[in-house]
């Protein structure tokens, strides 16, 4: 079998960036608890390692004991949760991407002028919890564009969109065209899709075009992973999401020639290489 392995699978800056600031508290000799706030990755086989170097995972401020320390995650935090770690005296590592800090900070830039958050995300994601905090009271989240459609907006009301970092850009340029033609005056966007996430749907729709069908590997709890399966359905290329080579079928997979492989940005490049190993044995 031939496989094209995608240039940008696996680890985005944030990704990276987060993980190695919890790899240097670990390394710093302090003997004082160390936790995550929520799993600082979607990804259970990194999530396993860091519980056998004995970080705890808390769920919230009330479940860490003062003086120890808590990483935050890539995906930020809301502006509550946050006073909420420094009201129970311990010592906060924020390891928020810089770029979804930036969308923090321009959403409540937007917000303190006035205007109304309307976000292309997922409501239940934790960083879209996170955004949703800096916007005030009258944000709206939506998934898809009919919900958007659905959604009343009145005319008098100034609006500003925004999406959730991991958010598809064609999805959102759509947005932008529906909202252009409800409203009368024109709608603020505010550029928050990561590139990261944008290249690696670019790359995986071009595998898609190029091979019989593509192998995404990721937690399945993560979204940005599973939207890469979504663009590459979307070409309409059989597509199979795994976490670790063990959940791959080679017997399933015998009838295609040309294999594709790419990784969400939360999965590690050892998982990578083990499934690309895999597959070029098959
Ligand atoms: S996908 Fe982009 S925004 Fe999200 S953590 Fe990675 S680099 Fe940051």
């Amino acid at each position: 079998m031939e496989v094209i392995r995608a240039r940008l699978a696996g680890f985005c800056m944030g990704v990276g960036l987060a993980l190695k600031r919890l790899d240097t508290l670990l390394e710093d000799g302090e003997s004082r608890p160390t936790f995550m706030l929520g799993p600082i990755i979607h990804n259970p086989q990194v999530l396993e390692r860091y519980a056998a170097r004995g970080v705890g995972l808390a769920k919230g401020a009330e479940c860490l004991p003062p003086g120890s320390r808590v990483v935050i995650r890539a995906h930020g935090i809301p502006r509550l949760e946050e006073q909420a770690l420094q009201a129970r005296g311990v010592e906060v590592v924020d390891a928020t991407c810089p770029k979804v800090k930036r969308a923090q900070l321009l959403i409540q830039a937007e917000a303190k002028a006035g205007k109304t958050l309307l976000l292309f995300g997922e409501d239940d994601h934790p960083e879209v919890r996170g955004l949703l905090s800096y916007a005030g009271d009258d944000a709206f989240v939506f998934e898809t564009r009919e919900e958007l459609a659905r959604h009343q907006l009145e005319p008098s009301r100034e609006y500003f969109l925004a999406a959730q970092t991991t958010q598809d850009r064609q999805g959102f340029q759509l947005l932008q065209e529906d909202l252009t033609t409800r409203l009368p005056a024109p709608v603020t966007v505010l550029e928050t899709i990561c590139d990261a996430t944008r290249l690696r749907q670019d790359e995986a729709i071009r595998l898609a075009g190029e091979c019989d069908c593509v192998i995404v590997a990721g937690g399945k709890a993560s979204g940005n992973t599973r939207r890469l399966s979504q663009v590459i359905e979307a070409v309409g290329t059989p597509t199979v999401l795994i976490e670790t080579v063990d959940d791959l079928n080679p017997n399933a997979l015998l009838k295609y020639k040309r294999m594709g492989l790419t990784a969400g940005a939360s999965t590690p490049k050892s998982i990578i290489d083990e499934i690309e190993a895999f597959l070029r044995a098959i």
